[in-house]
Parts: structure tokens; C-alpha cells; sequence
């Protein structure tokens, strides 16, 4: 298909702005999917300006967006699991290579030919893959997801990545009821983690930068909320967390947050910050904590995500937006200025050329 509206950027400085795409026909495994909402991750913002460009440099011009829920407008002769007419979702990933140890034990994240939704190598059209600021995409039944029936679409987008990046770690890391949990960041993916912990029975410290959000945090689900520039409220917590999921997108101290863990207490990093950030070597040798980081989720974990989403009524808190606020989105974001996810409804494409 030629033509498919889409939103791109042609270079670290330019905006986000309307442009025409390609999508395969679909293959005997595909499934071709009119894309209703997609949530804004801060990872957009990171790749759409190149701040990664040591370790995932961008090639442009790139189409970003990778939570998104859609139709299925049509599928392949082989595909079983999804039919015209379902409501399904797509993340991060849109393809693997389905036989190394890491896709055979559902880890398809850490899969050496692992393809990102967008700005991955595109097998099929050559160039780049495009993501999800766009009217259709084209994925591989593998890395399509079923949405439960009762939750409401525009929150259900950021479940795809904000979601599934707080839900993996905190079940890796064993969160459950008696566990004492600390979320840095009340952010898309902050916000998340919160609902998460909370849902599974953890005590919830929300730490956050911004005063206004405190009675939010409460609302979400946390039990307590500290306000990180306050050093008492801050030492209030020293040696008492099992377990810190830091989700800031720049650079901080998280030598600050290591000192809160108790003994054998392990901080996961699932924000991205640009530049490397100092560890104390002194901060995990007391307590032998550990410090760990955390990539999205495989497919088989991000529908159990989905599942649990479905059966706890858990979406995101969104902020609707036509895709021609986009970049205002992304000026807000960085200014720590949603609640706490932008969600494009991508009906406001019909009105673009
Ligand atoms: P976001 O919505 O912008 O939230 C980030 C939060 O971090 C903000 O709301 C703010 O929370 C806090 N923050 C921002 N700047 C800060 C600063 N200078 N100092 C201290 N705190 C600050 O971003 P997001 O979409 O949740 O993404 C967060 C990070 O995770 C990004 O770096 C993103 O690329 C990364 N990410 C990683 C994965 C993964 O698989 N590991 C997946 C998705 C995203 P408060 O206002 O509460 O302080
Ligand atoms: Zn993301």
C-alpha cells in the first residue's frame, strides 16, 4: 500500500510533521491493522531528536509511536490467532528471529535480531520500520496482541510499552503484598508502575519532582509520596525498600534512591537518561543491593500484562490529542506536564492531505 498518512520527522531538530508512508500487502502471517489510538512515550522524544544516538542512532526520517490499538482491517491465508474485525494492539517490537535461546524462552526483547516497531531494519520494504503515528501498520501475527473487551482504547494504547516496561521488572523482582516499593518519576511509565504495585499488594512510595502530583499519586494507588528535594522526607525511607523502579527520563542522582534500599534491596532502571549516571560504589556494597535494568517485555508477558489489565480494570490516565498537537505533547512532556499520557486519537489523521 502507498500512501498511508503518517507522521514523521526528517531530522533531530525538525518537527513532527505530516508525510505519506508505505505499508506491505499483507504476508501469509501478517496482519494489516487501521490504527485507532497511540500512546506518546518519551522514547519517541529520545529517538525523534537522536539523544540516543551512541547506542540506537536514528535514521531519518523516522515515523515513531510504538503503543498502539487498532482494527483488523485484514490477515494473511496462515494467521490464526486474529480476524478482521478485532480490536488487537501492538508494541515495541514487530519481529524476531523466533529461533535463538532468548525468542525460545519468550524473551523476543533480547533477541539479537529483535525489530523495533520503528527506526528497526525493515526486512520486508527495506530502510527503516515505521511506527505508530500513522493510519495502518502491517505486523506479524506473533507480535499481535488480543485487548480485553472491557477497557477503553485511548488508555489501553500505553499499556503497550509504559505498561508492559513496570509490569516485567516487578514480577521479575518479585513484588507482591508485604513487599515495601518505591516508583521514581510520576511519569507514563511512573504512573504505570504504580497502578501495577499497588494491584499486586506492595506498600507504594511514589518519588516524585512535582508537588502537584501528590494528591494524583494517591489516587493512583501509592501509600505515601515524597517529594525528592525534601532531604528529611527523603531520609525518612533510608534502608527500608525491596524494591525501586526508577523511571526518569534525565539525569539525576540515583545514588540517592540505592541508599533507601534495605538489605539485598535492588533498584531496576527502566528510564533512559542520554548520559551515563554515577554509581557509589559504597551505596551497593552496604546492604549487598544491586542495581539492574529492564527492556519492554516479551510477547507471551505482555499479554499476561494485557490479561491482568482486563481483569483488574487497569488502562492508563490519558490525555486525548489529535496527532497535530504532537508537538506541543512533546514540549509539555519534557516539561513534566501530563497526566500522565498523551494518547493520539489517530481519527484526526482523516483531515490531513
Ligand atoms: P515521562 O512521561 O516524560 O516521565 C518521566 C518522569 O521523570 C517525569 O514525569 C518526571 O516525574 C521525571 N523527571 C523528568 N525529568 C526529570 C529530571 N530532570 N529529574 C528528575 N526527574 C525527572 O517519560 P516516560 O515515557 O515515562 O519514559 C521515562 C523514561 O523511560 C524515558 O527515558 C524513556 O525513554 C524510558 N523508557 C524505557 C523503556 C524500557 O524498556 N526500559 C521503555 C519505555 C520508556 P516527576 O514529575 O514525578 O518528577
Ligand atoms: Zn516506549
Amino acid at each position: 500500500m502507498d500512501n498511508v498518512k503518517a507522521y514523521s520527522a526528517t531530522s533531530a531538530t525538525s518537527p513532527v510533521a505530516p508525510t505519506k508512508i508505505k505499508r506491505r500487502d499483507p504476508k501469509e502471517h501478517d496482519v494489516q491493522i487501521d490504527i485507532l489510538f497511540c500512546g506518546v512515550c518519551h522514547s519517541d522524544i529520545h529517538q525523534v531528536r537522536n539523544e540516543w544516538n551512541q547506542v540506537l542512532p536514528t535514521t531519518y526520517p523516522i515515523v515513531p509511536g510504538h503503543e498502539i490499538v487498532g482494527r483488523v482491517t485484514a490477515v494473511g491465508s496462515g494467521v490464526k490467532k486474529h480476524k478482521t474485525g478485532d480490536i488487537v494492539a501492538v508494541g515495541c517490537m514487530v519481529d524476531s528471529d523466533r529461533t535463538c535461546p532468548r525468542c525460545k524462552e519468550g524473551l523476543e526483547q533480547f533477541c539479537p535480531n529483535m525489530v523495533l516497531t520503528y527506526n528497526g531494519p525493515d526486512k520486508h520494504l527495506g530502510g527503516v520500520t515505521y511506527g505508530g503515528y500513522s493510519a495502518s501498520i502491517v505486523v506479524d501475527e506473533h507480535f499481535v496482541l488480543r485487548v480485553p473487551a472491557n477497557l477503553n482504547l485511548a488508555g489501553v494504547a500505553p499499556l503497550l510499552c509504559a505498561g508492559i516496561t513496570t509490569y516485567s521488572p516487578m514480577r521479575r523482582w518479585g513484588v507482591t503484598k508485604g513487599k515495601k516499593v518505591g516508583v521514581v518519576g510520576l511519569g507514563g511509565l511512573g504512573h504505570m508502575g504504580v497502578k501495577f504495585a499497588h494491584a499486586l499488594g506492595a506498600h507504594v512510595v511514589v518519588f516524585t519532582g512535582s508537588p502537584d502530583k501528590k494528591e494524583d499519586a494517591l489516587r493512583l494507588g501509592a501509600n505515601e509520596v515524597v517529594v525528592t528535594r525534601n532531604k528529611e522526607e527523603m531520609a525518612k525511607h533510608a534502608n527500608s525498600f525491596d524494591f525501586i523502579l526508577d523511571t526518569v527520563s534525565a539525569d539525576h542522582d540515583i545514588n540517592a534512591y540505592i541508599n533507601l534500599l534495605g538489605k539485598d534491596g535492588n533498584l531496576t532502571l527502566v528510564g533512559a537518561p542520554s548520559k551515563p549516571l554515577e554509581v557509589s560504589a559504597f551505596s551497593l556494597i552496604m546492604g549487598r543491593r544491586s542495581l539492574s535494568g529492564s527492556n519492554i517485555g516479551g510477547i507471551a508477558e505482555t499479554q499476561e500484562m494485557l490479561d491482568f489489565c482486563g481483569k483488574h480494570g487497569i488502562t492508563a490516565d490519558v490525555e486525548v490529542i489529535p496527532i497535530q498537537k504532537i508537538n506541543e505533547a512533546y514540549e509539555r512532556m519534557i516539561k513534566s506536564d501530563v497526566k500522565y499520557r498523551f494518547s493520539i486519537d489517530m481519527s484526526s489523521l482523516v483531515g490531513e492531505k
